[in-house]
């Protein structure tokens, strides 16, 4: 049995916005500012969709997920996750391991990043430990440093169990 591996990458950046609710990684943060967003904003969980949609080469949440649709309006990012790993173990890949990095000038991050990895490992029915969120400070440089927004990268890699 050979097994097949996937890389993917998945970008994604949102503004933020005053008296907004802040959702990132599929936790709700204490914050005066929340992504804005047609869904709910989550970054966090959209570069790790585009991610493994990439590494799948099965397109990005956009195509499956129109900002432009109503009923995705306010959507819980969750969802849009479901489905891709859904979509994913449909095309015979499983998540061998994430690694996600958040580019945020504020608020701390850290106090929050195990509650992230533990719901990005329950949706994607995995270990914890194949699932890496990090946060970085932009040092006051950039739209993130600003605290304009708030960019997430993702990282993710897919194997695939070869049968024949
Ligand atoms: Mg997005």
């Amino acid at each position: 049995m050979q097994p097949q591996y996937r890389i993917g990458e998945g970008i994604d950046r949102h503004a933020l916005e005053a008296g907004r609710r802040l959702l990132l990684c599929g936790v709700e943060i204490e914050h005066s500012h929340g992504l804005r967003g047609h869904s709910d904003g989550d970054a966090g969980l959209h570069a790790l969709c585009d991610a493994m949609l990439g590494a799948a080469a099965l397109g990005d949440l956009g195509a499956f997920f129109s900002d432009q649709d109503a009923a995705n309006a306010g959507r819980d990012s969750r969802d849009f996750l479901r489905d891709v790993v859904e979509r994913v173990a449909r095309s015979g890949y499983r998540l061998s391991n994430a690694d996600l990095t958040i580019m945020a000038e504020a608020p701390k991050l850290a106090p929050h990043v195990a509650a992230m990895r533990a719901v990005i490992a329950e949706l994607c029915d995995v270990a914890l430990d194949q699932i890496s969120v990090k946060a970085t400070r932009g040092e006051g440089l950039g739209p993130e440093g600003r605290g304009e927004c708030m960019t997430v990268r993702a990282v993710v890699l897919l194997t695939r169990e070869e049968t024949a």
